[in-house]
């Protein structure tokens, strides 16, 4: 399996135990649950029962992240459903429900739009720009000719709106995700780190501290980049909305530069949405769509996400197999070289800094040493993905005793996992270890693998431990 990760949208195409169990066979390592089409609670725990009970006969440690849905503004309900517009023709929207107008029931935002403002509805089918607003009503001008659907999304890019960070269906929704104890909770349209706090504040209500991927999709964002990054868990580039929010042609660079700032403190990072689109009908990819999701991973991302493909499409078996086979050439492809002076420029800014130095060392050594593996025993996740942020040419395999650290862990480029029991004692770690890696069958005497750790076990961030070990003959003996 390459190391690049790979999350799948499970949906109506891939909502049953066996459409779920050939996806974990053909690649995927998170599954990702959509609050967004999910208007019951039932709905939610039946899906995350299904994952869990086939990633259980598989003995695989499967990671579900739910995504929350977030402030989403839709249009309300138009008469059929359906309507054209022609590129200058006048509208009326309207809260309150003026004549002949579209119905767009959010009346909190009205206060905030003025003229010129521009509505894009969906992904940017149409767009709409606002003559005059007042009350609860808007007269707007099509600047695009297309059509205009029931429920569809709605965006005000550079318009700052009051709305909450995390609404109540959001909240609903969290209690759920604390229940069924997920390992990921994404926080869509994430304006700054203070939205970070309030779901983490909401979530330690429910007496959980669920790992937190904050959606970078609003330009806000951008300009809160490294604060978010520090309070959250993780990134998406969620590049749907992002491309509205800010024009189409930036994502490109706000992609590297969200992914680089993950990958600076080795925090896990998604690329997200019409990663392989065309698949939804089409059995092989568009060839930019190939090299988009190739151009994600050498920039860096931990991990591509398929969104409809998976959720809706003809092909979800097809998408993401292919989406392992493209990151199996990018890997092969892979700017080791340059990575790796990557993590000495790091070592140099980082002085000071015992983690970045044993992590760093570990990489080095496995380089200059020739190395089979580096192994990083690990409870929180944190030693594992100091190391892995380097992305080393060796295997990174992390031995932990705790079950979730192993789905979390599935997110992260490059890291296998095994179960260990607990350790108690630096004796036991390297004695441990070794002997339960002789035991794996990855490796045979005279193979030499670093082993990386941090004490005291019960804390997390240390890591300031590192030992070469060679395996001789009789480890195998044991
Ligand atoms: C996106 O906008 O790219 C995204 C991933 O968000 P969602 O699919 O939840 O709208």
């Amino acid at each position: 399996m390459p190391r690049t990760k790979i999350v799948a949208t499970i949906g109506p195409a891939s909502n049953s135990e066996e459409m779920i169990r050939t996806l974990i066979e053909a690649g995927m390592n998170v599954a990702r649950v959509n609050f967004s089409h999910l208007s019951e609670k039932q709905q939610a725990v039946e899906v995350v029962g299904r994952l869990r009970k086939v990633a259980n006969e598989m003995d695989y440690p499967l990671a579900i992240l739910g995504d929350l849905q977030g402030p989403k503004l839709r249009l309300g309900k138009i008469t059929d459903d359906w309507m054209e517009v022609i590129r200058g023709q006048k509208l009326i929207i309207s809260a309150e429900g003026a004549p002949d107008s579209i119905p767009f029931p959010h009346p909190e935002l009205f206060p905030a739009i003025t003229p010129g403002a521009t509505l894009v509805l969906g992904d940017g089918e149409v767009e709409l720009i606002v003559s005059s607003c007042e009350g609860l009503t808007m007269e707007v001008q099509a600047a695009v000719t297309g059509k205009i659907g029931s429920r569809k999304g709605v965006s005000l890019p550079g318009t700052s709106l009051p709305v909450p960070s995390i609404t109540d269906k959001d909240r609903i929704d969290i209690v759920t995700i604390c229940e069924l104890d997920l390992d990921f909770v994404a926080l869509s349209f994430v304006r700054s780190a203070d939205d970070i706090w309030e779901l983490r504040d909401l979530m330690s209500e429910y007496g959980k501290n669920i790992p937190i991927i904050a959606k970078i999709e609003k330009s806000e964002a951008i300009e809160e980049l490294d604060a978010i990054r520090d309070a959250a868990d993780g990134m998406m580039v969620a590049r749907g909305d992002l491309g509205i929010d800010l024009p189409p042609q930036e994502v490109p660079f706000l992609q590297k530069r969200i992914i680089r700032t993950c990958n600076e403190v080795g925090k896990p990072v998604i690329t997200a949405t019409q990663m392989l689109q065309s698949m939804v009908d089409n059995p092989v990819p568009t060839r930019a769509e190939a090299t988009d999701v190739a151009n994600a991973i050498l920039d860096g991302t931990d991990a591509v996400m398929l969104s409809n493909e998976t959720a809706m499409g003809e092909y979800p078996e097809r998408s993401v197999k292919m989406m392992r086979d493209i990151a199996a050439i990018a890997e092969e492809n892979f700017p080791f070289e340059e990575w790796n002076e990557r993590r000495r420029k790091m070592l140099y800014e980082r002085r000071g800094d015992v983690a970045e130095a044993i992590s760093s060392s570990a990489v080095g050594a496995a380089r200059y040493l020739g190395l089979n593996a580096i192994v990083a025993n690990t409870v929180s996740g944190y030693t594992a993905r100091q190391v892995a942020r380097y992305r080393p040419e060796q295997p990174v395999i992390a031995l932990t005793p705790v079950e979730a650290t192993r789905r979390r862990l599935n997110l992260v480029w490059g890291i296998e996992t095994l179960s260990v029991p607990r350790y108690n004692s630096m004796d036991e770690i390297f004695h441990n270890t070794t002997s339960f890696i002789a035991k794996s069958g990855l490796f045979k005497p005279g193979d030499r693998i670093a082993i990386t750790a941090g004490t005291p076990f019960a804390r997390t961030g240390l890591t300031n431990l590192l030992q070469v070990h060679e395996f001789t003959a009789e480890e195998f003996e044991e």
